[in-house]
């Protein structure tokens, strides 16, 4: 077996974002060793050339000083030499998100992609790494949480990093905490285990008997005991809508790292964690009992990263087998990997009974609102929006409503409407968990990837349904699924409204067809406009900053009451900037389409209902 390649990481200067990473090879190439650093990371479909952040860097074999340069964007080259090379560089860490890394006087958070130089060749090799405290007191209260396996730990010597003084254990138990050494089986591995330190509250339970943290850090006042309480209810039905049988989760732990801010959602997937990023005001709170939209929006961005650990992370597409950290990877498949772990999200909130049936429909609804209201559904299909994720959807501009399609909307929409399809053309009998099931016995299992249209196929064979209309119509083309045919089938009704209109005989809302973006001096500025709208008719274009409306001064906070005045079809003179410009558009006034989806659910008939509870309540 290869030598392992060991690394160090150290955050030298919090102050200053800094983190010092060496990384030693004890056998380079002798030619000359190349290094290189992923330009994406997986999960997130997007080049962000994480080596834009290595600052410094210099090589030494032997205690010398050896040649080091830079022959692309992500790769350095080193040498020739004959013995070990160390490199030592800096890393600028300021990344406020799950992707990158973030370092300052209250905590560091880091993802390997961002911060650990691959040795060319050394992909298979083992990995070891030295995770240290920053030097101080004022740090001697930090801790480590990690899904990495801890090797060994730093003897704690009067709160100080004293590097070289070890205890000898073999592996720690994972909650240890402790910063010490840090072990990962190849470069994959140690690159999909983020690492938060700092002073972060910890709590542990357990889910089909695998011990599970959750680490919150920033300022926050959750209710630990509530959050772990829900959060294990979300795991074990997943663990169980995989693995029903045995309940046997696929990792050995599991970590929720939590990063609690004012304003902030996100989060990315990895083989035993999640690094999220939230409002503290959604977490939980000890006098609240109910699951309020915040606390709901919460438990459904944790119940998405944690079904990743299947979808995803363990079935892939083949396309990700093994990830190309170099290059954009393609594939038209995340309307599945994105889109049904969107489905499975919410679904499982109401399966482990977190939220209530109505409160389920209310999501669908507003998945389903979004989906209809872009126009860009029409042009792009999810397989075409899945292949050009890299320079579209994580690349959107003033255009993308009428341009893009969301996989993970629409791709989430498909997943109902396949699910109550399933359902329904086998009586009962099969459902998507069976497709699901499927895909992890026959790819998840060994980590085999899913050959592209391998998700059709095997929903195909496990259902005995000839499922090729479907897939035709809702992956490959662009026109509408008939999805309220498939509620009707389990006795829930959709109805279209318009917003604002509450009663009949109120009057219908105007509208010219814009985004107004949240501008902070209240400017009224245009940031996007829609397909087939009025202001794109008169020529509002994007970036335009609407000043008046018949000659009365408007603001982002007056336009749309200023515009209600009047009935629709009446005609306004719009006046704004453009480029300092001073322009006025004639719009011609629209009524408001009824854009709101609203679910109901009837009682009738019977086999319909029970239907929907076999699928909401199983
Ligand atoms: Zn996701």
């Amino acid at each position: 077996m290869a030598s392992p390649v060991r690394y160090t990481i150290f955050p030298r200067n919090p102050a200053a974002h800094l983190f010092e990473v060496t990384v030693t090879v004890s056998d380079p190439d002798p030619a000359g060793q190349r290094f290189s650093l992923p330009v994406w990371i997986p999960g997130s479909y997007m080049i962000r050339e994480f080596a834009k952040n290595v600052v410094t860097l210099h090589a030494e074999c032997g205690g010398n000083p050896i040649a080091c340069e830079k022959i692309d964007k992500a790769t350095w080259q080193c040498g020739p030499a004959a013995a070990a090379i160390t490199l030592t560089y800096e890393v600028y860490a300021w990344d406020l998100s799950v992707r990158a890394a973030h370092l300052d006087e209250s905590h560091a958070f880091f993802n390997g992609t961002g911060v650990f130089l691959l040795p060319l060749g050394f992909e298979n090799a083992p990995c070891e790494v030295d995770i240290q405290r920053p030097a101080g007191t004022r740090y001697a209260g930090w801790e480590i949480a990690t899904s990495l396996s801890q090797t060994q730990a730093l003897v704690p010597l009067s709160g100080t990093n004293v590097p070289g003084s070890r205890t000898d254990v073999d592996v720690l138990p994972n909650d240890s905490k402790q910063f010490g050494t840090f072990s990962a089986a190849n470069y994959d591995e140690l690159i999909d285990h983020p690492v938060e330190m700092g002073t972060f509250t910890h709590a542990t339970f357990e889910a089909c008997g695998v011990p599970h943290h959750v680490a919150i850090t920033g300022k926050h006042r959750a209710d630990m005991t509530r959050l772990c309480a829900d959060l294990k209810k979300i795991c074990e039905v997943q663990i169980r809508l995989f693995e029903p049988e045995t309940a046997a989760a696929p990792m050995q732990q599991y970590w929720f790292l939590i990063w609690a801010v004012g304003d902030g959602y996100g989060g990315l997937e990895h083989r035993a964690s999640t690094a999220l990023i939230c409002n503290r005001d959604d977490l939980p709170s000890t006098h609240e009992k109910k699951v309020g939209a915040g606390y709901r929006r919460f438990l459904g961005l944790a119940s998405h990263e944690y079904f990743h650990t299947w979808n995803v992370k363990r079935i892939k597409p083949a396309a990700f087998v093994p990830y190309d950290l170099t290059q954009e990877n393609y594939t038209r498949q995340l309307w599945f990997f994105e889109g049904f772990t969107s489905y499975y999200d919410d679904l499982v909130l109401v399966r482990s009974g977190l939220i209530d049936s109505l409160g389920y429909l209310e999501l669908i609804a507003e998945n389903i609102g979004r989906v209809m209201a872009q126009s860009g559904r029409t042009r792009q299909s999810v397989a075409e929006s899945s292949f050009d994720a890299w320079v579209k959807y994580y690349r959107q501009d003033e255009n993308s409503p009428n341009a893009i399609v969301s996989y993970y909307q629409k791709g989430a929409m498909i997943g109902l409407a396949l699910d109550l399809t399933i359902r329904q053309r086998t009586s009962g009998a099969k459902s998507l968990d069976d497709v699901m099931r499927a895909l992890w016995r026959s790819y998840g299992r060994e980590a085999i990837g899913v050959p592209e249209r391998g998700v059709e196929a095997i929903a195909g064979q496990i259902t005995g349904l000839d499922l090729k209309d479907f897939f035709a119509r809702a992956v490959y083309g662009t026109a509408d699924m008939d999805i309220a045919a498939l509620l009707n089938s389990v006795a829930i009704d959709l109805a279209w409204r318009v917003p604002g209109k509450a009663k009949d005989d109120d009057p219908v809302p105007v509208t010219i067809g814009v985004k107004i973006a949240a501008e902070p001096n209240h400017d009224a500025k245009v940031s996007q406009v829609f397909d087939g709208g009025a202001a794109q008719a008169a020529g509002v274009s994007a970036g335009d900053v609407v000043i008046a409306v018949d000659g009365l001064r408007v603001s982002a906070v007056t336009l749309e009451k200023r515009l209600r005045s009047y009935p629709v079809g009446a005609h306004v003179t719009l006046s704004a900037f453009r480029r300092d410009e001073m322009m006025s558009f004639d719009v011609a006034l629209q009524a408001l389409p009824a854009q709101t989806c609203a679910l109901t659910m009837q009682d009738t008939p019977i086999e319909a209902k029970a239907r929907r509870n076999a699928w909401l309540l199983p």
